[in-house]
């Protein structure tokens, strides 16, 4: 049985570095960090906190959790930080499960508009099934509308605002969030997944100063183990002095049992690795070089949404957005379909496909390789319907990835 999985993983592990990989969310970690997730400490129960254990055999894991932790701190500039949330999702549904009651109003961007489903997505998931919910949109620049959203705000008046998203090539105005928070005295949280890496980097403004709460993936820009953090901020702090400890009991045991330890660990390498000087060099290349990415498919003639951040959206004809990635797929490039500001389409068929460079970026590519990579998707777009010239691409991608390392 191990055999055949070992030989999977060795074809995972072919494809990986015979593909451009541009889905945004993905990254590539190092050795140190693949190091940890595979370590001994996926063996252990750790279930509490460190020094509150419900196991025994667990001095040696709370050095580590609170390693972690300390170092977490240190590199957001918050005063706390829980590391136990297995992944970004349930790291979210533990915030409502600690802040509200069953009823509540929530306030998210739609998953339409760049927002993500643990958002108050209606209806299916559960923020959106156990919670009163309202969203807000984008305009047709696909920009917030602030305006808009002081209006909904000042009607609905949600009792918690989620600000975080997934497809979405703009800066985020901190203070403007939390000056409309603020207005009907609703908890203001930033999900900052997909720009952790970039806040970190100090390419994108912290939400530090203007939020409550912070939740985070640690797997995206931020390069490290499958996993979530949930911070609490001063301005969180100074609301209610329990905040943290309520984040605590809704992680454990609220939501979850024994926390992933290895993968922690993982998070931990993350923190050391984003803390130095590379790291900082990291994020800036990741945004140079989706600038020029999003330049060159401009001047090719294609309608290109971003970018002041890691990705962008590239805009074909109504619901063409699914057969443009499954062609770019056959020449070797890996990006995922998506819905564009002012979609016609539907979330299965829509319009446009999502670009980002965070895992090239890691591989060690720059604004020339950028170019090459315009090129190969201008040629793939023109003969989408072409195998012959989709598998000639695909070798050239081949070659052209042969200097680059995963
Ligand atoms: C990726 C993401 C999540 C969910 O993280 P998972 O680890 O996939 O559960 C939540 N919020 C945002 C903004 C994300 O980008």
């Amino acid at each position: 049985m191990s055999d055949m999985v070992f030989e999977l993983i060795r074809k995972e592990k072919a494809r990986q570095k015979s593909q451009i990989h541009l889905i945004p969310s993905e990254n590539f970690v190092s050795e140190n960090v693949l190091k940890a997730i595979g370590s001994c400490l996926t063996n252990k129960y750790a279930e509490g906190y460190a020094g509150r254990r419900y196991y025994q055999g667990n001095k040696i894991i709370d050095e580590i959790e609170n390693l972690v932790v300390e170092k977490g701190k240190e590199l957001f500039g918050v005063p706390y930080m829980n590391v136990q949330p297995y992944s970004g999702s349930p790291a979210n549904e533990a915030v409502l499960f600690a802040l509200l009651e069953p009823g509540d109003k929530i306030c998210g961007m739609k998953l339409s508009a760049g927002g993500h489903l643990t958002h108050g997505h209606p209806k299916i998931t559960f923020g959106g099934k156990y919670f009163d919910t309202v969203q807000y949109g984008v305009n047709k620049n696909g920009k917030v509308d602030y305006d808009e959203l002081t209006r909904l705000v000042k009607k609905e008046k949600p009792k918690l605002i989620w600000v975080g998203t997934t497809a979405y090539p703009w800066i985020l105005d901190w203070k403007k969030f939390s000056e409309i928070a603020g207005s009907v005295g609703a908890w203001l949280i930033a999900d900052i997944s997909h720009i952790a890496g970039l806040v970190v980097a100090g390419v994108h403004p912290s939400p530090v100063d203007y939020v409550d709460v912070v939740t985070s993936t640690t797997h995206k820009t931020l390069r490290g183990s499958r996993g979530a953090f949930i911070a609490v901020t001063k301005t969180g702090l100074s609301k209610d002095s329990k905040l943290a400890r309520k984040i605590d009991k809704a992680v454990f045991p609220g939501m979850q049992g024994g926390p992933h330890i290895n993968n922690i660990a993982g998070i931990g390498v993350a923190f050391e690795e984003a803390s130095n000087l590379k790291f900082k060099q990291y994020g800036k290349q990741v945004v140079n070089n989706a600038k020029v990415l999003a330049d060159e498919l401009k001047n090719f003639g294609f309608k290109v949404f971003g970018t002041e951040n890691h990705l962008m959206l590239v805009e074909f004809g109504v619901g063409e957005g699914r057969k443009t990635a499954e062609a770019l797929d056959e020449a070797g490039i890996i990006v995922n379909y998506n819905t564009v500001p002012g979609e016609k389409g539907t979330a299965m068929s829509p319009s446009g496909i999502r670009i980002g460079t965070p895992a090239e970026t890691t591989r060690g590519m720059k604004e020339d390789d950028m170019k090459r990579i315009a090129g190969f998707i201008k040629r793939a777009v023109d003969n989408i319907d072409n195998k012959v010239e989709l598998e000639k691409i695909k070798k050239e991608v081949r070659s052209f990835l042969k200097k680059f390392i995963v």
